[in-house]
């Protein structure tokens, strides 16, 4: 992030963030981009008394990769101090996420005893039911995290290790709910496919930046409503990925990261259509939902409910070519 502009936000005189202005795709460099639609309103979040303030931002689309990136961020120091003090726990849930059940059905095809890297494996949740069939790894920032995968029987790797390690070390590397975080992702890729085996699978789960309810104000999109989430997927990205890693795309899956109670997915289709309603000023906003109490709440939202229970993730599968081309 040398280049990128950095400068500091004020509030009343006080120093609250460092933030960092995007002037270049973070995924290939190019500083030509489309607008999607309007600024959204900063973010904040406050940690063990502590406050991170992700600025006011627009959501732009490379004109050369087709990745969709925010153009204001928190500097990475600030990120790295977010990620220290974030409780991992708000990730752990009971049971298998929608998107980690078919990451899984992918790994499971590997023949018994490949070795596999879950890297930013959190808790170790996605490989801690291989661990005794497949030789699995993982690596994590998060200290307590990393604990909990090694003690889940995940061999753990420290990132000097990964630099140490031989290329086509790995059978299958995943990287679960990663991509979005990455400030700079298309390197971190070229230096994990390296690693794989002729043939080995890189398995990219991430949110879809190409999904319909995401391009109707992709700055809106609960997605990026995420401080840590820098940038989305999208197919035209994956394509030039495939070519600068001298991989295939093999599996293009469409799901949802969340499985909901049917409650919870009628009360968000719900709260969205009646944002929308209002937002797109329609007929049906002022003749019907003004005039139902609840409802015409939605008129003064400044933001779009989260809308989390569409297939607005994932399941990208990149197939090592022979010889990973270096570019
Ligand atoms: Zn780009």
């Amino acid at each position: 992030m040398g280049d990128l502009q950095k400068s500091e936000l004020q509030n009343g005189g006080r120093s609250l963030t460092k933030i960092v202005v995007v002037d270049k795709c973070p995924g290939c460099g190019s500083t030509d981009f489309r607008p999607t639609g309007p600024e959204a309103p900063p973010i904040q979040v406050v940690l063990d008394e502590c406050e991170f303030l992700q600025p006011s931002y627009s959501v732009l689309e490379c004109s050369e990769c087709g990745l969709l990136y925010r153009s204001a961020n928190l500097s990475d120091q600030e990120l790295s101090d977010y990620y220290a003090r974030v409780d991992f726990h708000k990730w752990v849930t009971p049971g298998y996420y929608p998107t980690e059940i078919a990451a899984l059905k992918i790994l499971r095809r590997l023949h018994k005893g490949a070795r596999i890297l879950d890297f930013g494996c959190s808790s170790g949740r996605l490989l801690s039911d291989l661990v005794g069939e497949y030789d699995c790894h993982g690596l994590e920032i998060n200290v307590e995290a990393a604990a909990r995968a090694a003690a889940c029987g995940l061999k753990m790797l420290a990132s000097d290790d990964l630099e140490r390690s031989l290329p086509g070390s790995f059978d299958a590397i995943t990287l679960m709910d990663v991509f979005e975080h990455l400030s700079e992702p298309t390197g971190l890729l070229k230096k994990l496919a390296r690693l794989l085996k002729p043939g080995g699978l890189l398995i990219i789960v991430t949110g879809n930046g190409d999904s319909q309810v995401c391009r109707r104000d992709p700055a809106q999109f609960w997605y990026f409503r995420n401080v840590e989430h820098l940038s989305m997927f999208t197919r035209s990205y994956a394509e030039m990925l495939a070519v600068k890693i001298g991989a295939t795309i093999t599996c293009w899956e469409e799901v949802s990261h969340y499985k909901m109670t049917p409650l919870v997915w009628v009360r968000q289709y719900i709260q969205d259509f009646a944002y929308w309603q209002f937002r797109s000023r329609t007929a049906i906003s002022r003749l019907v939902l003004q005039q139902i109490p609840v409802l015409k709440r939605a008129k003064h939202w400044p933001v779009a409910p989260a809308l989390t229970v569409t297939c607005d993730h994932v399941v990208a599968v990149f197939s090592a070519g022979r010889q990973v081309i270096e570019q």
